[in-house]
């Protein structure tokens, strides 16, 4: 049994957790009642009597992440590309991510290019890339690492650069209460990192030029 298979046989109502340790749905909707009474409400009212299942629910969407393996979906390239060998960038792709520190929204936009060496990869790929890593629990740094490292090593390009301008709603709802700030993180690697030329042409093209 695959990792993907193990996760979806866990969505089965009722079925015990296996080796992992996972557990079960009705368990996840317990521990959400047990978060709805610390906050001081009553999960037997009315307005919340479904709330932990559709809670749990929308963990699968919102942590789907790791049911997906993000260096798959880079492993179909095509080489006929006439000797294409200029930049490749992928702007303003949304992300939705959360902060592993507080289970708070990361909401924001990512940026993607890569040179290629020989081979190209379709653009949907690229953004599977970003969700696999997204759709968990998350810290933007190294979310925006293992986006630039998987491309690298699977790709084999010339080189790669990832950066991500996010909102931490941990930040922006609660703490520091600081809204409108956002977090800009980049990794550049291989030709962007080192050649200004090429990272400046890349920043230019994202409108970030004087970073
Ligand atoms: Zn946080």
């Amino acid at each position: 049994m695959d990792y993907a298979e193990r996760l979806s046989s866990h969505s089965e109502p009722g079925k015990r957790p296996d080796e992992d340790g996972r557990p079960t749905r009705s368990e996840a909707e317990e521990a959400v009642r047990t978060l709805l009474r610390w906050a001081g409400d009553d999960p037997a009212r009315e307005g919340l009597i479904d709330t932990p299942s559709r809670v749990v629910r929308a963990y699968e969407e919102w942590f789907g992440g790791y049911a997906m393996d993000p260096e798959e979906s880079l492993r179909r390239t095509f080489e006929e590309t006439d000797g294409y060998d200029e930049m490749v960038v992928l702007r303003d792709i949304g992300i939705e991510s959360f902060c592993e520190h507080h289970l708070a929204p990361i909401i924001g936009r990512a940026h993607v290019a890569y040179l290629p060496h020989k081979r190209v990869v379709g653009i949907s790929k690229l953004a599977r890339v970003i969700e696999a890593y997204s759709k968990r629990l998350q810290i933007q740094e190294k979310l925006t690492a293992q986006i630039a490292n998987t491309i690298a090593e699977v790709l084999r390009p010339r080189g790669v650069a990832v950066v991500i301008e996010a909102a931490h709603q941990c930040m922006t709802t609660r703490g520091v209460h600081k809204s409108g700030v956002s977090m800009v993180t980049s990794r550049m690697l291989g030709a962007f990192r080192s050649d200004h030329k090429t990272r400046r042409e890349f920043l230019s093209i994202i409108g970030r030029e004087r970073d």
